[in-house]
């Protein structure tokens, strides 16, 4: 176990696998950075700014942090950065971050809660279960020593635009690895309060890991890399991820949609695929239309069918002449079992007397061919046990015959 992990490469192989694969194992690079993450990256950065004045005793104003944001945004942002929903512009992303920030200060300031030891701290440490030993990696995003507590504080910023239940906050390995993490370099640091400041909702969750939780999270993780190590099938799983997935142009669920909005009209309408897919199209339209049809004619003929019934039975026949063919009708009485839609009464009543009798695991259900293969073999004291659930049913036949 020689690679290194990371909660988000974790993530990565169990929301899909081929993802995983471009990302850590072909160590491709993703074409587009989202307008989320985008987001996301600039509020860190800004946050990260500010903490690093409040550590050396610097309490920097509310408009110095939006207008590093704007700088921050400005800088960095390009054409590669991808709006994902139609819905929203850059701006509208620009004006959330800034409400984020905005919140935050009004919320915090002098910052004062607790003494900042680091920010976006890069931490390695090791998970070790028994033998099994692996390398991991993260970046806490604010590491903070409350004074008064005498406790560690890790702090996650998170931008997303749903906010989690404190089931999920309880639950969630992200802060609980990092916990792992403080006590690998600060061995009594087995109190830890984890943080997450949802910017979006202004709304703060805070959580804490027992040692007992930690040990098993540590074992959970070990398991999860062996089943990444052992891996060597990668495939896709489409999902509404995929919108956020850098890879679309290589993927084989997007390649080709992805190609063809590039191209302008006339080519699309050339383009290989595009034509047998239109052809296909078109011969399952018209499938349906015919489909539509058929059963239009069956209807009508089921009328005719009535129809010729009442005929022969009005002029006591049972073949009816007509232009080149003759239609033959018949009417047979059968002694049925019933099914279960038209008496279930009965069908039940039959069925417990299989059982009782000892012959359902015989015929495993009750229906006509269990009747009627079945029952020549039963003999005829069987015949009248079960003959009161029997019922009589008619059935109708038309044959159409060339003359
Ligand atoms: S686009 Fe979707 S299916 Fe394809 S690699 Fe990315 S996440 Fe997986």
């Amino acid at each position: 176990m020689g690679t290194i992990y990371s909660i988000s490469r974790i993530g990565t192989f169990g929301g899909c696998r081929l993802r995983y694969k471009y990302q850590y194992v072909d160590h491709l690079k993703a074409d587009k950075e989202t307008i989320e993450a985008f987001m996301g990256s600039r509020t860190h950065e800004a946050l990260e700014e500010l903490y690093g004045f409040v550590k050396n005793g610097v309490i920097k104003p509310r408009d110095w942090l939006l207008a590093r944001y704007d700088d921050l945004w400005d800088k960095n942002l390009t054409p590669a950065v991808k709006v994902v929903r139609s819905d929203y512009t850059e701006d509208d992303y620009r004006r959330k971050g800034r409400k984020c920030l905005d919140d935050y200060h009004d919320e915090y300031a002098p910052f004062d809660q607790a003494k900042v030891v680091a920010t976006e701290k890069e931490i390695s440490f090791k998970l070790k279960d028994g033998q099994d030993e692996i390398s991991f990696r993260g970046i806490i995003d604010r590491l903070d020593w409350d004074d008064k507590e005498k406790i560690y504080e890790i702090h996650d910023y998170k931008t997303s635009g749903s906010l989690p239940t404190q089931e999920d906050a309880d639950g969630n390995d992200q802060l609980g690895l990092y916990h792992l993490a403080v006590r690998s370099l600060w061995p009594d640091a087995d109190r830890v309060k984890l943080i997450w400041h949802y910017l979006l909702f202004n709304k703060r969750i805070e959580s804490s890991r027992t040692p007992e939780k930690l040990a098993e999270l540590e074992k959970a993780m070990i398991l999860k890399v062996k089943e990444i190590e052992a891996c060597t099938h990668y495939p896709s799983t489409k999902s509404a991820l995929c919108d956020w997935c850098g890879f679309q142009d290589i993927c084989p669920e997007w390649k080709h949609p992805e190609a063809m909005k590039k191209l302008p009209e006339n080519e699309y309408l050339k383009d290989e695929g595009v034509v047998l897919v239109a052809r296909y199209a078109e011969l399952e339209e018209k499938k349906k239309d015919l489909k539509n049809e058929i059963e239009g004619l069956e209807a009508e003929e089921a009328k005719v069918e009535e129809a010729a019934f009442a005929f022969a039975k009005k002029n006591g026949v049972r073949v009816i002449d007509g232009p080149g063919f003759q239609l033959t009708v018949s009417e047979k009485e059968e002694t049925c079992a019933p099914m279960k839609k038209e008496d279930e009464a009965k069908w039940t009543a039959l069925r417990d007397l299989l059982i009782r009798e000892g012959k359902y695991t015989e015929v495993s259900t009750v229906n006509n061919y269990m009747l009627n293969s079945r029952l020549p073999g039963w003999g005829k004291a069987f015949y009248d046990k079960i003959k009161a659930f029997l019922i009589t049913r008619i059935t109708k036949s038309v044959y159409l015959k060339k003359k």
